[in-house]
C-alpha cells in the first residue's frame, strides 16, 4: 500500500486532518495488555483510495529545539512516505517555520502536495495565493475541522502514488521481519542469518524502495527479510525515539507473513517488549519469539525452562508462538530460524478439511457441553474455515451472544490440539444460522 505522510509546523492542524481521514477505524483491543494505539500511523480508505497514513506531528523528538524537531519530522516523512502532504495554516499565512519545512522538502525526491488548512469558508480562498511562494505549485484549500477539500487533496496525492506498488513480492515468497526494542540485536541477527553458508543473498539494502529488504534463497526456497535497511541504519537522533521505532515496527509487521519478536535474554522482558509483541499479534501475523544474547546469560539446567515460563506469563496472548533461545554472536541455533519461519508460515496459510473440522468441534462439544445463558443453551450447527493468514473460522450457532470468551477459547484450543497451528494466531467467530 502506498504511504502518505502529513508534515507541517505545529498547530497547523495535522492531527485533526489525520483523524478526519482515518476516521474511527482504529480500535483498541482490550485483552492485550499494554497495547494502546499510538495514533500516528494507520491504514485508511478515502473514496476509492487505499493507503497508509502517517502523522509525523505525533512523533515527538525529545528536547530538541523547535526547528530541529520540525526538520526531523520532515526528514522522517521523506524517508517513510511515497507522497508528502505539507500542511500550512491559511489563517496565519506563510511563516518562517513553513519556509524551513519547505527547504527540507525541496531536497526530497518525493512528490509533495501543499495544503492550506483552516480555510473554513469560500471567502477565505483569496488567501491561499500567497502559498504559491512556497514553491510546491497549486495549494489546496482545506478545512480539517469541517472536512472540506480533503477529497481533492487526496485525489492529487493519489495521482502521485507509485505505479506498481500494489504487490511487493510473489505470494509464494515468505516474508518475515524482526521487531523489538533498540539493542536487542535485530541487526546482528540479520547479519548472522545472511552470513550463513546455505543462505544466498540476492539483494541487500540499497537506495530504492524494494531494496530496503533482503531477498535470500535457502535450499532453493526464497525468503524476504523485510526492512533490513531500517535495522542497519543507525545513529540518527530520531531513530531512537520510541514512537518512530513503533512506526517502523508497524510498517514492517504489515508487510510480513511471519514476525520474529526479539527479546534480549541478558536484560529480560520489559513493558516495551509486550507492547511490540502486541502489535504483531493484533495484526494477525505468525509469530516466533526469539530470545537473543543467550551466550551472555549465566545458565544452569533450569535457566531456559524458567525463562520460558516468564515469557509465557508475560505474553499470555502469544501462547501459540514458539520460543527459540539463540545467539547472534556465537551463531548458536541461528540455523533453526529459517525452518521455524517456514513452519509458522505454513500454519498461517493452512486450510483444514471441513469434515474433519466439524468432527473436532463435535467431539469438543461432547467432551465439554456448550454454555447456557438465561436458560438458553448455545447450539453449534456447523463450522467452516473462511480465511487463511491467519486461519479464521466461523461457527454457525443459534445465538452468537452465547459463545462466551471462555468457550471460544476452549474451542480454539481443541482446534489447535487437533491441527497444530503452531506459530499462528487463529480466529473464531460466531454467526447466527
Ligand atoms: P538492534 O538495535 O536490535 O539492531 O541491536 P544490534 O544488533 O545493534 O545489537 C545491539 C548490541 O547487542 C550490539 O552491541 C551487539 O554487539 C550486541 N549483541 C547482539 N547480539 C548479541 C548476542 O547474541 N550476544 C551478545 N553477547 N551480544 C549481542
Amino acid at each position: 500500500k502506498p504511504v502518505i505522510a502529513i508534515v507541517g509546523r505545529p498547530n497547523v492542524g495535522k492531527s485533526t486532518i489525520f483523524n478526519r481521514i482515518v476516521g474511527e477505524r482504529i480500535s483498541i483491543v482490550e485483552d492485550i495488555p499494554g497495547v494502546t494505539r499510538d495514533r500516528i500511523y494507520s491504514s485508511a480508505e478515502w473514496l476509492n483510495h487505499d493507503f497508509n497514513l502517517i502523522d509525523t506531528g505525533g512523533i515527538d523528538i525529545g528536547d530538541e529545539p523547535f526547528l530541529d524537531q520540525i526538520r526531523m519530522q520532515a526528514e522522517i516523512a521523506i524517508e517513510e512516505a511515497d507522497v508528502i502532504i505539507f500542511i500550512t495554516n491559511g489563517r496565519e499565512g506563510v511563516t518562517a517555520a513553513d519556509e524551513e519545512v519547505a527547504k527540507i522538502l525541496y531536497k526530497a525526491k518525493k512528490p509533495v502536495v501543499l495544503a492550506v488548512n483552516k480555510v473554513d469558508n469560500p471567502d477565505m480562498r483569496e488567501q491561499i495565493y500567497d502559498f504559491y511562494a512556497l514553491g510546491f505549485g497549486e495549494p489546496f484549500p482545506i478545512s480539517g475541522s469541517h472536512g472540506l477539500g480533503l477529497g481533492d487533496l487526496l485525489d492529487e496525492a493519489a495521482n502521485h502514488f507509485p505505479k506498481r506498488d500494489t504487490k511487493d513480492y510473489d505470494d509464494d515468497v515468505i516474508k518475515f521481519s524482526l521487531i523489538g526494542r533498540p539493542n536487542v540485536g535485530k541487526s546482528s541477527l540479520v547479519n548472522a542469518m545472511l552470513g550463513e553458508e546455505r543462505v544466498i543473498v540476492s539483494n541487500v539494502a540499497g537506495t530504492t524502495r524494494d531494496a530496503i529488504d533482503s531477498e535470500v534463497t535457502v535450499n532453493g526456497e526464497k525468503f524476504v527479510i523485510i526492512d533490513t535497511a531500517g535495522m542497519r541504519k543507525k545513529g540518527k537522533v530520531y531513530e531512537s525515539t520510541e514512537k518512530y521505532s513503533v512506526l517502523r515496527a508497524l510498517r514492517a509487521i504489515e508487510r510480513s507473513d511471519v514476525v520474529l519478536v526479539v527479546i534480549d535474554g541478558e536484560e529480560g522482558i520489559i513493558e516495551q517488549d509486550k507492547k511490540i509483541a502486541g502489535y504483531a499479534h493484533e495484526a494477525g501475523r505468525a509469530i516466533i519469539i526469539v530470545v537473543n544474547k543467550w551466550d551472555a546469560v549465566e545458565k544452569d539446567e533450569k535457566t531456559m525452562k524458567t525463562f520460558e515460563q516468564t515469557i509465557r506469563e508475560h505474553f499470555l496472548f502469544l501462547d501459540y508462538a514458539p520460543i527459540v533461545f539463540l545467539s547472534a554472536k556465537t551463531k548458536k541455533r541461528i540455523h533453526t530460524l529459517i525452518p521455524m519461519i517456514k513452519v509458522a508460515s505454513e500454519n498461517h496459510t493452512r486450510r483444514v478439511e471441513t469434515s474433519v473440522l466439524n468432527d473436532v468441534i463435535m467431539d469438543a462439544v461432547a467432551m465439554n457441553p456448550t454454555p447456557t445463558d438465561k436458560g438458553k443453551r448455545l447450539k453449534i450447527y456447523y463450522t467452516t474455515q473462511v480465511a487463511v493468514g491467519p486461519p479464521t473460522f466461523v461457527v454457525f450457532v443459534n445465538d452468537p451472544e452465547l459463545l462466551h470468551f471462555s468457550y471460544e477459547r476452549f474451542l480454539e484450543n481443541r482446534v489447535r490440539d487437533a491441527f497444530g497451528f503452531e506459530g499462528t494466531p487463529i480466529k473464531i467467530f460466531a454467526r447466527e444460522r
